[in-house]
């Protein structure tokens, strides 16, 4: 990991297939949009019922190349029993030292009936976006120089996004990259069999089919921040545009209007 080049956004989340699940149609339309991205997956996702380290690992390489993201880098830390320790602070902000992102979007929000992984990993990437600033600790940092991850964004798991309110969150309209990303997640053939991922599928169109027709899309994915959307021009902020953060559209001729 030592020479990577510099990307625009860096996804994290613990396991292989948490951000395809959550934000692979956003991660793919970057890629179209001409960004670099990375995808850093926290651990291994292994040990669980039906994979292997190896089978893992091709799945993970063969979503990236569906997604089309430049990057995919696994951090080897230790899966179910993830923590928010020091040391993983460390990996992780080394790896944010190296990859200089001006967005860092992190997996987060608890998982009441799923692993608590997906909590943890959310902790480590808040921490790591702080640490990697900080200076008179390059030792601790594989003797790379601090870095200011200007923006964190959080891709909130769903349980969370039903049950908490965020100071800010926007939606991206994802219907040009839905389809990459169910085949994306379809990639992780030993988590998802046929008649699984067939309940995926419908869970997910049913997902993103809700949260983008909130916004006026076919398909949608969820983003949240730690603030408020701060914005310079209202009219660009809510009318849209290149560069907007939270395009706001109402249902226009081609959507049924709410009567
Ligand atoms: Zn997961």
């Amino acid at each position: 990991m030592a020479d990577l080049e510099k990307v625009d956004v860096v996804a994290v989340a613990p396991h292989p297939d948490d951000l395809e699940i959550l934000c692979g149609g956003t991660l793919a339309k970057l890629v179209r949009q001409g960004y670099r991205v990375a995808i850093i997956d926290l651990t291994s996702g292994e040990p669980t019922p039906r994979g292997s380290l190896e089978t893992r690992k091709q799945e993970a390489e063969e979503a990236r190349e569906i997604l089309g993201v430049q990057m995919r880098i696994n951090l080897d830390l230790p899966n179910r029993v993830l923590m928010d320790h020091p040391d993983n602070r460390f990996a992780l902000g080394t790896a944010f030292r190296r990859l200089q992102p001006k967005i860092v979007i992190a997996a987060f929000g608890r998982t009441p009936a799923g692993s608590p992984d997906h909590y943890q990993g959310g902790l480590i990437a808040e921490a790591a976006r702080f640490y990697s600033q900080l200076t008179k600790w390059d030792d601790r940092f594989d003797g790379t120089h601090p870095y200011r991850v200007p923006h964190l964004v959080y891709v909130p798991f769903p349980s969370d996004a039903e049950t908490r309110s965020w100071p800010g969150t926007f939606v991206i309209d994802i219907t040009e990259t839905m389809d990459q990303k169910l085949d994306a997640v379809q990639a992780y053939r030993s988590q998802f069999d046929d008649n699984r991922f067939d309940k995926v599928k419908h869970y997910l169109s049913s997902a993103n089919g809700f949260i983008g027709s909130r916004c006026g899309f076919l398909y949608g994915e969820l983003f949240t921040l730690p603030t408020p959307v701060g914005g310079e021009d209202l009219f660009k902020l809510v009318h849209g545009g290149k560069g907007s953060i939270a395009p706001v559209q109402l249902p226009g001729k081609d959507h049924l209007p709410l009567q």
